[in-house]
């Protein structure tokens, strides 16, 4: 999964396409569509995205004794499934979704499912795609205003996925949770993150 600033590789050098803003996504019904439909295309690819030797290598150390916590930008689930544990991930994670309204929150394979049954006629779509770190997909000459998006089942709300989108807040629960950690550590271990904002 690539990311958004890596020189050569990352999404803003390869492609002009940019990552959803939240408000937008709050705001039209058709962005939605949009989203949910590059989504549903994208999730086979991140779904089954293996951890790397660093992930691993961190779980190690972590087993060892030698790391105490992760705290990670990614929202591609990889720490977790390369075992690690006490993992804090401050953006969320692709895996989950949750409603706007209730909070109420659904597995994502599950939902990808229920898309499937609702848009049948999508499942043979283009796989010419470039799938964004967010697990968007960059597909423009598709026509999204036939793709079915079902809102919350407990409420009828909007259905986001679990991360936090650019223009959003990370919740404060999650910034009090990341500085209690902190303030508990002796050391801190920065692996591919300048740790700027910009
Ligand atoms: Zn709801």
């Amino acid at each position: 999964i690539t990311d958004y600033r890596s020189k050569n590789i990352g999404l803003f050098e390869r492609s002009k396409t940019r990552p959803i803003q939240h408000q937008e996504f709050l705001n039209s019904d058709a962005t939605r569509k949009r989203y949910w439909a590059r989504s549903f295309l994208a999730w086979p690819y991140i779904s089954s995205a293996a951890p790397n030797y660093n992930h691993y290598k961190l779980s190690f150390l972590q087993n060892k004794g030698y790391l105490k916590h992760i705290i990670t930008q990614n929202v591609d689930f990889l720490h977790c499934k390369a075992g690690s544990s006490n993992v804090t991930e401050l953006h969320g994670c692709l895996n989950r979704i949750k409603c706007l309204s209730c909070g109420v929150k659904r597995c994502r394979f599950e939902f990808q499912l229920e898309l499937s049954y609702l848009n049948s006629n999508w499942l043979y779509k283009s796989t010419e795609m470039q799938v964004a770190p967010d697990g968007d997909v960059n597909v423009e000459d598709i026509n999204f205003k036939d793709f079915k998006v079902p809102n919350c089942r407990n409420c009828n709300g909007i259905l986001q996925p679990g991360v936090v989108f650019f223009g959003d807040n990370v919740s404060s629960d999650v910034v009090n949770e990341t500085v209690n950690v902190l303030e508990k550590s002796d050391s801190v271990l920065v692996l591919g993150s300048s740790l700027q904002v910009c």
